[in-house]
């Protein structure tokens, strides 16, 4: 047998137990990413959150000092109010009474926005608490899933990968790429048995000259139809 065939054939059961291994993880390597991916999201809003009650709580403490400030200010301006002399000085500390009366009314109001908007942000991150104490726990689940589909075939899987450098060394470059680039379309198939006189890939009854030619096995011949690689294996036909 042309040492290309054989090579390729050895070739084609490596990958296909690579793929089956792959299939028995299904798609939980996905749902991992999903979850971390959710998971981040998740930490950085409430992490954001955060930063903003800070910011919100030290706006209040301000507020609240200047409130303070103002009413201690007023409460000296009304005892002199007992005290003035002139009508236009009375204007003048009315003037100011008012001025300061309503500077703490503004003050009051921003205080009042900011409690809400507090207490809205802490709201949201609570419903951001469970979803990152859901995220966890399924993250956790998950992972430990995968780490036990992968531990069962780690070690196949690592040797497959070893054999198939090996065999790939020994195979002509153009008929791997070829083989690589079947591969993608054909379902993971590069190279397929002869099934009933049929291409075992499109399933094409194939010429019988083409039969004759790769039952000879001395060339790597493709299928007419489909331009995958034939091989025959009575045992497997
Ligand atoms: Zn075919």
């Amino acid at each position: 047998m042309n040492n290309n065939l054989k090579h390729l054939i050895e070739l084609q059961k490596i990958d296909s137990r690579l793929l089956d291994i792959t299939d028995l993880r299904g798609d939980l390597p996905i749902k991992v990413e999903e979850l971390a991916d959710q998971l981040a999201k998740a930490k950085e809003n409430f992490k954001g959150n955060e930063e903003r009650i800070n910011d919100i709580t030290a706006s209040i403490k301000k507020e609240t000092n200047a409130i303070e400030d103002a009413s201690s200010k007023l409460e000296k301006l009304k005892n002199q109010l007992y005290l003035v002399k002139s009508n236009k000085e009375y204007d003048a500390l009315n003037f100011e009474i008012d001025h300061l009366k309503e500077s703490i009314s503004e003050s009051e109001n921003v205080i009042l926005d900011l409690e809400e908007e507090k207490e809205n942000i802490n709201k949201e991150n609570e419903s951001y608490k469970s979803n990152i104490d859901d995220a966890t726990k399924d993250l956790g689940e998950k992972n430990t899933e995968l780490e036990l589909a992968m531990s069962k075939t780690e070690k196949e899987e690592s040797d497959l990968n070893k054999n198939r450098i090996k065999i790939v060394d020994q195979i002509d470059n153009k008929l791997v790429s070829t083989y690589n680039r079947l591969r993608k379309t054909k379902d993971g198939l590069g190279i397929v048995n002869i099934m009933s006189n049929a291409c075992g890939a499109c399933y094409t009854q194939l010429p019988r000259q083409t039969i004759i030619e790769v039952k000879n096995s001395i060339d790597v011949i493709s299928c007419p139809n489909c331009s995958t690689y034939l091989f025959f294996d009575e045992e497997l036909s």
